[in-house]
């Protein structure tokens, strides 16, 4: 196959393109490097099946040749990023999905589009279903990201219903790993960060709020099956195993070792109160399951983020 991966600089969307070609497929990257990075795919250039195009995908998209899948995965992601580019947020998921839904008409490409596990708000139903319609603010500041991924979805599921172009959409919970930026702002990445350098750990609220944190290598393999699958709904992958932000927080600085102190911060606003995902339909449709608990991926996450601190060009890049 050739496949257009959007966001193909970012944490998840480099992650996709190993997987691509390491299955023998050739792959055309497209990012604008709002959140990523190049640094992210620099091993891969050079690569005989990998190809980049700079380009925001909220313009028109040009990609020559033939397609046979376009993966969706433009888009800040992080709430700190996000809630510092609110319309470039708004643009990415209603006019980047648009464009990529076009090409993919044009080019009879299947277009899988990366949606999250955020449709689902602030959720009342626990854990959260495919069949939940979620609990979302839309006029709050989580709503320029939550809102234009649920647009996303329902302009994907038009052109599947009215063009008849193939199309999967993947719900994904809380992923975390290495090329995640030391500075995005996500807590697995805050809180290792914080507890190499002996900062506080930034503790949102009281650290009850739950999530459920799923390693990058599992979810890989469950983009990849979902996209090789027949299923046009939406499907939930994450791990399901739930963590409260407190004890995320004492897993990091026991594993590194750190004596970091806790800090309380203020919890932001609309932020959910509980998130896990329900993955019996990943479990059945597509055989899939996590692999990799929170403590192993961890292990395999610090020496990343220790990697990137010794290195003042990352440092200043990112910090
Ligand atoms: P990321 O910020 O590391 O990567 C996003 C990439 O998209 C970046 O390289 C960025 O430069 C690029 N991008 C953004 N707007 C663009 C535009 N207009 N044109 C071209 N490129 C653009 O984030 P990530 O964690 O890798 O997330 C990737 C996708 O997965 C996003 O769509 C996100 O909503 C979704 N997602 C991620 C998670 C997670 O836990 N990581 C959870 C739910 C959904
Ligand atoms: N959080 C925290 N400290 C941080 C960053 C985040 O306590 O330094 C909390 C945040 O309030 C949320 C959870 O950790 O309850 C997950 O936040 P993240 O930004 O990783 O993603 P979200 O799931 O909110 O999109």
């Amino acid at each position: 196959m050739r496949v257009l991966i959007t966001g193909a600089a970012g944490f998840l969307g480099s992650h996709l393109c190993d997987r691509f070609l390491a299955e023998g497929h050739q792959v055309v990257g497209m990012d604008n490097f709002i959140t990523g990075h190049p640094d992210n795919i620099a091993h891969l250039i050079g690569h005989e099946g990998f190809r980049f195009v700079q380009h925001d995908v909220t313009d028109y998209m040009y990609v020559e040749g033939p397609l046979d899948g376009v993966l969706h995965f433009a888009s800040p992601a992080s709430p700190v990023d996000y809630l510092e580019q609110p319309i470039p947020t708004l643009k990415v998921g209603s006019l980047g999905t648009h464009k990529a839904l076009g090409l993919a008409k044009a080019k009879g490409a299947r277009l899988l589009l990366a949606s999250t596990s955020e449709v689902y708000g602030d959720p009342q139903v626990h854990p959260q279903p495919e069949t939940y319609w979620g609990h979302v603010n839309p006029v709050g500041p989580r709503g320029v990201y939550d809102e234009a991924k649920r647009f996303a979805e329902a302009i994907t599921m038009a052109y599947h219903r009215f063009h008849g172009v193939e199309t999967r959409i993947v719900r994904i919970f809380n992923t975390y790993g290495p090329r995640m930026r030391p500075g995005d702002g996500r807590v697995v990445s805050n809180f290792i960060v914080q507890a190499l350098r002996g900062e506080p750990i930034s503790i949102y609220g009281d650290g009850s709020q739950t999530r459920s944190f799923c390693y990058v290598s599992d979810l890989v393999d469950g983009i990849y099956r979902l996209f090789n699958s027949d299923r046009v709904d939406p499907t939930n992958i994450g791990n399901p195993v739930e963590f409260t932000v407190r004890e995320l927080a004492e897993l990091v600085l026991r594993m590194t070792g750190s004596q970091s102190e806790i800090a309380a911060l203020p919890l932001p606003q609309d932020d959910p109160k509980v998130r896990q995902p329900d993955i019996t339909v990943a479990r059945s449709v597509l055989g899939w399951e996590p692999q990799v608990p929170l403590e192993e991926g961890l292990r395999r996450t610090i020496p990343y983020f220790e990697q990137m601190l010794r290195d003042p060009r990352q440092s200043a890049r990112t910090l």
